[in-house]
């Protein structure tokens, strides 16, 4: 495999822990409660802190699941899809239901409600399709949040030279747990994205207009809000709605995630610059975050990573060993 794809796909997968690594330090700020916790920006897993109203002091996040410089639960979904292509090299759906299930019965940390009230149904493992279906629609067919879209990523490498597969692929693994169309015209969209940035598309207006013509077919809103990542500012997503008071909450919406991380693919200059963007905002910033590093390592590759966000994730080393797997797999296939 030539060297540039190669660590295109490194800067996917890394893209994307460090997104979530980062964003984690902002996840359910709003805005202005993100400018008072960090003057100075939220620029390295170190400057981890939370304001107490308890003690009205800043004090250090503990939890004894998690330290700064681990990823959370869209990462760990994220690596679900990525063992079980590396085991079974092929796409599926019951084996990475499994492995959902085994995450969520030993870990779950920073589980979301859809997810979790999903992969604990008792027909789960037997039927993954036919129980997100019908959680869908017991909701009203309205819940559209961004657990599918948050650890699509490693669709979009494997058989990335193939659109159709990757379409194919992204839906079948979304519907697992989101069965709302939009959830799953986010994944198809990323996914695609993806692929065509490894296969060296430099030209990304023109990337967005044709992946916003791919999915259009979803729902209406798709191309209302990859419209918006035309926007100088990040302003125009609000994506820290819901968490100032009187806004509806819908920072978890499975479009403004899609959005933000078109939005830093399109806009950033450099992988640093997208990613601070988007941790700024506040509201989801994890899955944000996660998101926009995927697309972001897919356009500016591993190289271009800050060395620091690198060398300060906690388990790099699995995710390095699940890259370089993961490249000779392509490479083979
Ligand atoms: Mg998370």
């Amino acid at each position: 495999m030539d060297s540039i794809v190669a660590d295109k796909i490194r800067g996917v997968l890394f893209g994307q822990a460090i997104g979530d690594a980062l964003g984690v330090g902002t996840e359910f700020l709003s805005r202005s409660e993100v400018a008072f916790t960090f003057p100075n920006g939220l620029r390295n897993y170190s400057d981890f802190r939370i304001y107490s109203k308890i003690t009205n002091q800043f004090e250090q996040f503990e939890d004894p699941r998690w330290s700064p410089g681990d990823w959370t639960d869209d990462t760990d979904q994220m690596l679900c899809i990525l063992d079980s292509i590396l085991a079974r090299r092929t796409i599926d759906i019951h084996d990475i239901a499994a492995r959902l299930h085994h995450w969520a019965v030993t870990d779950a940390f920073g589980i979301g409600a859809t997810v979790s009230a999903i992969v604990r149904h008792p027909e789960f493992l037997e039927n993954p399709h036919r129980v997100s279906e019908e959680y869908w629609e017991s909701k009203g067919r309205i819940s559209a949040s961004n657990g599918g879209v948050m650890r699509t990523s490693p669709l979009g490498i494997w058989q990335y030279l193939e659109p159709e597969k990757i379409r194919y692929n992204a839906e079948i693994v979304c519907r697992i747990t989101h069965a709302d169309p939009r959830c799953m015209g986010s994944c198809v969209a990323v996914c695609l994205a993806i692929s065509r940035l490894l296969q060296g598309e430099q030209n990304l207006d023109k990337l967005v207009d044709a992946i916003a013509k791919e999915v259009e077919k979803y729902h209406p809103e798709m191309a209302t809000y990859l419209a918006k990542t035309q926007a100088d500012s990040l302003a125009v997503l609000d994506l820290d709605e819901g968490l100032n008071a009187r806004e509806r909450v819908t920072y978890s919406y499975t479009l403004k995630t899609l959005a933000a991380g078109f939005w830093a693919l399109r806009n950033a200059n450099t992988f640093s610059e997208g990613i601070e963007a988007i941790v700024h905002e506040g509201g989801d910033a994890d899955t944000n975050a996660a998101v926009a590093g995927s697309l972001l390592g897919a356009r500016f590759g591993y190289r271009a990573i800050k060395p620091a966000w690198i060398e300060g994730l906690i388990y790099k080393q699995e995710l390095e060993r699940r890259a370089e797997k993961l490249i000779e797999l392509c490479d083979r296939t």
